[in-house]
């Protein structure tokens, strides 16, 4: 390949390609390569576990540009390629394939691979990731020879996936190793409202529960999922949900500062000259979690960081300071979030559960936090200003639905 771009980014997800769109946008007239180790042009990954899963849209409908999109804007798309070697002060990649890239500034939007299980038999052909198109594509022509499925994570991808497999009919088992699903990003109100739900639709849920090996058949077939208490979950699916591990090695052994992803500054900036780092795998210090360092996973986070380390390039004053927002669908259920609830120390529910459409508040230190709000976007749009500004909400006020948010008086 032997080549050279002024900005290389490598991983095409949601972040790189912002990342490419949003140089262009801020006419940046050099050269951009925007690469990945897929063999697509960038697309939508939250769709993989929802509505591609479920056949409702195709390729083409999350496909985040149309394909003539990065010829057009002179961005060259570099893709089925894996970088393996970072040589930062002589400016260039090395590939797997051993060839050598230059660049003038590096964007590292690597995001992660899906954590698997380490255990007998994870290698068995039937056992699947829900990350990239690849993986989907793998379990979609595996559907209609398929009746049990065993996912393995109650976090938002293994939710979703089972809500999906549900309506096609899949007899689906979520396990799950802590004693309730979502507990990484939701409070409890969250999580049982949502266990309920599963287990209406059919889903049996095992919480507290650890898959200890797989057995498998002369086939390479997992048959059955062992639990570490001896029972066994027979299935002819297996789909593991269980998070990521981002995908920073060769920055971090060309002296990248970090360990859970790549350190950036507010600029998202690593510690290497000329090189930034966006999305997934970046570890910053975020304000809406008080300035913890952490790694968000989410289309907002990797979208704005995009724009943060475009502009930065661009020599624009820019700092990361975005609120965090989510989303995520199941069933007939809209979920929508806003703000980190991690940390939380008090909650409000506005609404009742039971009706299917409630919100709620968080609070740390008498200050809104975050929302968590099923059907009910008015509570997520008029939440928002709460969050940003850290309002001292009236708890007794908002805990009453008939009271709009934007009319909750202060304390
Ligand atoms: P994802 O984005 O893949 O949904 P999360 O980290 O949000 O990732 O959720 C993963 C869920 O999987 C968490 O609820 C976590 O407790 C659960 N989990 C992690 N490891 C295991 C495991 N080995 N077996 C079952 N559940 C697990």
């Amino acid at each position: 390949m032997n080549k050279h771009y002024d900005i290389l980014i490598v991983g095409a997800g949601h972040a790189g390609a912002q990342a490419a769109i949003a140089l262009r946008q801020q006419k940046f007239t050099g050269t951009i390569g925007l690469m990945g180790n897929e063999k697509y042009a960038p697309y939508e990954r939250p769709p993989l576990s929802k509505e591609y899963l479920a056949g409702d849209k195709p390729f083409e409908r999350i496909m985040l540009r149309p394909e003539s999109f990065w010829g057009e804007r002179d961005i060259e798309l570099l893709t089925g390629h894996r970088v393996a070697k970072v040589d930062p002060m002589g400016q260039q990649v090395t590939l797997t394939s051993d060839e050598e890239v230059g660049f003038g500034k590096l964007i590292w939007a690597t995001g992660g691979s899906p954590r698997m299980l380490g255990c007998p038999g994870n290698q068995a052909r039937n056992i699947h990731a829900v990350r990239s198109r690849a993986d989907v594509d793998k379990i979609m022509a595996a559907l209609p020879t398929t009746e049990n499925v065993i996912v393995v994570g109650g976090g938002y991808i293994g939710l979703e996936a089972a809500a999906v497999l549900t309506k096609l009919n899949k007899k689906v088992t979520i396990v799950e190793t802590l004693d309730r699903v979502l507990s990484r990003v939701a409070g409890e109100t969250l999580s049982r409202f949502y266990e309920n739900e599963h287990r209406a639709q059919g889903v049996t849920i095992e919480l507290e529960a650890m898959v200890e090996s797989f057995e498998t058949n002369d086939e390479g077939m997992a048959t059955a999922a062992k639990l570490t208490d001896g029972r066994m979950l027979a299935g002819d699916m297996f789909i593991i949900g269980i998070g990521i591990i981002p995908e920073t090695g060769p920055l971090v052994a060309a002296g990248a500062a970090g360990g859970n992803g790549v350190d950036v500054d507010q600029h998202c900036r690593t510690s290497l000259e000329n090189v930034y780092a966006i999305g997934d795998c970046a570890l910053h210090s975020n304000p809406f979690a008080g300035g913890a360092l952490i790694r968000v996973e989410s289309v907002q986070n990797a979208n704005d960081q995009a724009k943060v380390a475009a502009l930065d390039i661009m020599g624009e004053e820019c700092e990361y300071n975005a609120v965090p927002w989510f989303w995520s669908n199941q069933y007939d259920l809209k979920l929508q979030t806003v703000g980190i609830s991690a940390g939380f120390d008090d909650c409000v529910v506005r609404g009742d559960p039971e009706n299917r459409q409630f919100s709620v508040v968080y609070f740390k230190d008498d200050k809104v936090i975050a929302l968590d709000c099923v059907n009910s976007t008015k509570d997520y749009v008029q939440g928002r200003k709460a969050v940003v500004e850290g309002l001292e909400l009236d708890r007794k006020e908002l805990a009453n639905p008939e009271i709009p948010i934007k009319e909750v008086g202060l304390v």
